[in-house]
């Protein structure tokens, strides 16, 4: 009998990513397999999997995974996030016009304007989170709205339900970036989002170990126009990562639940502590977003929390030593940045300050090491201003 996995709980269906899926041997999980090209029984009909480029297995088992846990029709991998985000420019005509969050990731945005004079893109960045600001933005017909909730690093909550509404209403395909909460925490397909896009380098692999990327897709007859393209354009990932993404994603709600936990709880003691000015964390009642954030997450908050220290950042960094000073988020490591130095140093000046990321604005991505532990690291750390 086969089992219904609408029924299963998300955790279930995580733990179960490729169990069981070796017909050669019996192995309990997915092996990795290495094979650029497969054998036909005829010339002129290819088999299940017939190119390595166009498909493989050990990258189909990890798809079928995450278009599982998102509710999408499948999903495409690629070999990064951004190649993911580039995918999906490849859906729109010359001279569409894209809006976009305008606290979307620094490399989205890079790459949005280089893309934008190539194919006569014209691009507009709104304030997601302000529904007037952004149905104004899209009502000359969009064709693409670009959405990422919560954002990175303010982490600012735009509503995806009210946002795909009016993004519908304009005639674009909206599409989120879920990379900081991953499917464990929110899920923007059943908020009426089209397309959702995630690094796999972050929270879904979640061990710091490899780089790629997914876009799901509701609708059929995106998702083919996706895997055209991924096939033309050959930016599909390999199988060694696709093996350790679906490792990692077996993890992937115990993480988020554990790290979110830690972040909630660290994030209520920075606030209340004197030598810290703000706190972002749409997880504490005062953050403007909180109420939203409650509604149409999975009633948590991820791993990121930032924050602007009172007196000089780089002490204070210098001060933390279980918080590496690394780009990146969401692994099992506490990471720290600075966005305006780091993840964020594409944009320019005007646009960060648009954005609301001062240069000495620090986040930080709570990984699993004791919550005492890393309370007492940025204490110390604290003490030093
Ligand atoms: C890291 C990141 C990306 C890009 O992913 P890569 O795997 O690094 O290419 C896109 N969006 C967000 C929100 C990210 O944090």
């Amino acid at each position: 009998m086969s089992r219904d996995r609408t029924r299963e709980a998300l955790a279930t269906r995580a733990a179960r990513a490729g169990i069981n899926a070796d017909p050669g041997h019996g192995g309990i999980v997915a092996p990795i397999n290495v094979a650029a090209t497969y054998l036909r029984d005829d010339a002129a009909i290819p088999g299940k999997f017939d190119y390595a480029r166009t498909n493989a297995p050990t990258r189909a088992v990890l798809a079928e995974a995450i278009a599982g846990l998102e509710g999408a029709e499948g999903a495409c991998l690629t070999a990064s996030g951004m190649a993911a985000i580039d995918l999906i420019l490849n859906l729109l005509p010359a001279g569409a016009r894209i809006v976009a969050a305008h606290d979307c990731y620094g490399g989205t945005q890079r790459l949005f304007n280089a893309r934008a004079p190539q194919r006569g893109f014209e691009i507009v960045y709104a304030d997601a989170t302000d529904l007037s600001a952004l149905e104004a933005a899209l009502k000359p017909g969009a064709a693409l709205l670009f959405l990422e909730t919560p954002s990175n690093p303010r982490l600012r909550i735009t509503d995806i339900e009210a946002a795909s509404a009016l993004g519908h209403g304009a005639g674009a395909l909206v599409a989120v970036d879920n990379t900081v909460l991953s499917p464990a925490l929110q899920r923007p397909l059943e908020l009426g989002a089209d397309i959702v896009v995630s690094s796999l380098t972050k929270i879904i692999n979640g061990h710091s170990d490899m780089v790629g990327g997914v876009v799901c897709a509701r609708d059929s007859a995106v998702l083919d126009d996706l895997a055209w393209w991924l096939n033309a354009s050959g930016t599909g990932l390999g199988p060694f990562d696709a093996f350790l993404a679906t490792r990692g994603l077996r993890t992937l709600p115990l993480r988020a639940r554990a790290q979110s936990d830690s972040a909630l709880e660290l994030a209520g003691r920075l606030a209340a502590h004197d030598r810290v000015s703000h706190v972002d964390y749409p997880g504490l009642a005062a953050h403007p977003g909180h109420a939203l954030a409650a509604r149409q997450q999975s009633g948590r908050f991820g791993p990121l929390v930032s924050l602007e220290v009172k007196g000089d950042a780089r002490r204070f960094l210098e001060g933390l030593e279980l918080f590496s000073l690394a780009q990146s988020l969401g692994g099992a490591e506490s990471l720290v940045s600075v966005p305006a130095l780091m993840t964020h140093a594409a944009m320019s000046p005007q646009a960060r300050a648009d954005a609301g990321i001062s240069d000495s604005l620090v986040r930080l991505s709570v990984g699993l090491e004791d919550g005492d532990d890393l309370w007492r690291d940025l204490e110390t750390a604290l003490a030093r201003l």
